[in-house]
């Protein structure tokens, strides 16, 4: 059996496919990447050195397109449809990508696919192995100990990798360069306070977005990112601070419609 752990290049599925190596041994284990090309500079980093320090190579798989490139064509930004978070982005970019690369080299199966879920997820776990059924699943973050990402950056930082730099600056995950469809009010005013350059470019995408596709559509709720920056973050400073909304690129990706 081999087992196949989509790295994102976050805290979490770091530690998933260091718990897989010492179970199963470098040798039945494969780690995946899939590139957004939108990910910060910092997230390369923090894969070399995983690779160096645990020993596997990850193999680093793209699609080509960005985010946003993905919004346009498919004419969604993301949406909750019949209570799946259902997202193109991460469906295309990252399960599309993982999925295709794993039928084309295990045609046959034979492979367990792990995922860096925390033990403090289990609703997410259940969706996905029932998603991904009959192919097996392992979540070896819900097994003892259980950590939260302090406690795995710990892990990291004594084998010497430090933590990618955006969960230091404050963000909860290292996906797309920190920011996402999914992060709500008090996301995007962190994005806008510590990262002001990849709130612009965000800024700009959906505004194209909004351009080519003449519809209605916003990352926010309430508000384009155009708006939010220039109505409420440089003008009221008063915002949502509970709604951080979350990243759940992956659990957009797995549990949502695959439709
Ligand atoms: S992190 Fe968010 S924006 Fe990026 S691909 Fe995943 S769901 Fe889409």
């Amino acid at each position: 059996m081999i087992y196949i752990v989509n790295v994102s290049g976050g805290l979490a599925s770091f530690e998933a496919l260091r718990r897989t190596i010492e179970r199963y041994g470098v040798g039945n284990t494969v780690a995946v990447f899939a590139d957004t090309l939108i990910e910060d500079p910092d997230l390369y980093r923090f894969l070399d050195d995983t690779e160096r320090v645990l020993g596997v190579p990850i193999t680093r798989l793209q699609d080509g397109r960005t985010p946003f490139e993905v919004w346009k064509q498919r004419r969604l930004i993301a949406r909750i449809i019949r209570g799946n978070r259902v997202a193109k982005c991460s469906l295309e970019l990252k399960r599309g990508v993982i999925d295709a690369w794993v039928a084309e080299h295990y045609p046959d199966g034979g492979y367990t696919l792990v995922f860096g879920y925390t033990w403090d997820e289990p609703h997410r776990m259940e969706k996905i192995a029932h998603r991904l059924a009959p192919v097996p699943t392992w979540f070896p973050l819900s097994e003892p100990p259980y950590l939260d990402k302090c406690g795995i950056a710990a892990i990291a930082q004594g084998l010497g990798i430090a933590s990618p730099r955006l969960y230091e600056m404050g963000f909860s995950h290292n996906n797309c360069g920190g920011g996402c469809v999914w992060g709500g009010q008090a996301h995007w005013a962190h994005v806008h306070r510590v990262l002001p350059d990849v709130y612009a470019r965000w800024e700009r995408a959906e505004q194209d977005y909004r351009e080519a596709t003449g519809k209605d559509h916003s990352i926010l709720q309430k508000y384009t990112l155009h708006e939010y920056r220039t109505l409420v973050l440089e003008v009221q400073g008063e915002f949502d601070t509970d709604e951080w909304g979350g990243c759940g690129c992956f659990s957009s990706a797995y549990e949502g419609d695959p439709s």
